[in-house]
């Protein structure tokens, strides 16, 4: 059997002339390739759009088609901005690309250089991004969260068991993009903070636990202020150490981690190995 793998996918032939997207880590669908005769077309479900899985596809097929010359033809905006990421040039009416051109998308080194951050002296570890997400529900702040699909589900059962318990768990943050973390990280350096000082509390685009879809930050009713340590001191946080686990939830940042981050009592996250 033919496998293309690449960092977050592995595709596969399914039937004549189609193929499966599926993510690595946990073999879920993402996605379909179907091929006409010379041309071929990444049709992705709804939870898997904008998050790169295009990109990654379709670099890692015309990586392994192994041609010479790759032509495209489109005529929608998103599509054309599309092929010009992966190296694709206007030749005429259609687009095309060399395996010399064809290049993948790096948002990670893109990123990090334009907030002037250095990645190879980045200690923290490294996490890929999610390649599918979904609705679950507002924040703390009533802003729209997005969630993994798998760990929403998971945080939905935890809540609900939580809240028969008397313990109110709210989420402060969920997803966050690559885009979202370079953000937050730019607007304080337009207020003239310093990037090392910056760097101590956030992390540099890709090195969030949160761009999985499967960490989330928690509060509870007005017992502890948000993301700071005295959470660890409300029944929230003494039932989330005694039940979490049963969930598939984990403490990421606990006192003395080994990666060396300060405690972070409000942050879990789901391990998607979790049955
Ligand atoms: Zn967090």
């Amino acid at each position: 059997m033919i496998t293309i793998t690449t960092p977050r996918l592995s595709l596969q032939p399914t039937h004549k002339n189609c193929w499966s997207i599926c993510s690595k880590t946990h073999n879920s669908l993402l996605g379909k390739v179907f091929f006409h005769n010379d041309w071929f077309n990444i049709i992705l479900k709804p939870k898997s759009l904008h998050l790169g899985v295009a990109s990654e596809a379709g670099y890692g097929l015309i990586k392994a088609l192994n041609s010479q010359t790759v032509k495209a033809k489109t005529n929608l905006p998103h599509a054309r901005l599309y092929l010009k990421n992966l190296g694709f040039e206007q030749v005429n009416d259609h687009f095309e690309v060399t395996p010399e051109k064809l290049n993948y998308p790096d948002l990670y080194q893109k990123l990090n250089h334009k907030l002037g951050i250095d990645t190879k002296t980045t200690n923290s570890p490294k996490y890929p991004t999610a390649t599918q997400i979904v609705d679950a529900g507002v924040d703390c702040f009533q802003r729209p969260i997005k969630l993994h699909p798998k760990a929403l589900k998971a945080w939905q059962a935890m809540q609900q068991a939580a809240q028969k318990k008397g313990i109110q768990l709210t989420p402060v943050s969920a997803y966050r993009s690559l885009n979202y973390q370079a953000e937050l990280i730019q607007k304080k350096l337009d207020k003239d903070q310093q990037l090392a000082d910056i760097l101590k509390v956030n992390t540099p685009p890709g090195h969030s636990e949160h761009h999985t879809g499967c960490a989330l930050d928690l509060t509870t009713n007005g017992e502890a202020r948000v993301l700071e340590a005295d959470f660890a001191d409300t029944d929230a946080y003494a039932w989330l150490q005694d039940n979490a686990a049963d969930y598939g939830f984990f403490e990421s940042y606990p006192e003395n981690n080994p990666h060396g981050i300060i405690a972070e009592p409000w942050h879990w996250c789901f391990d998607l190995k979790h049955i």
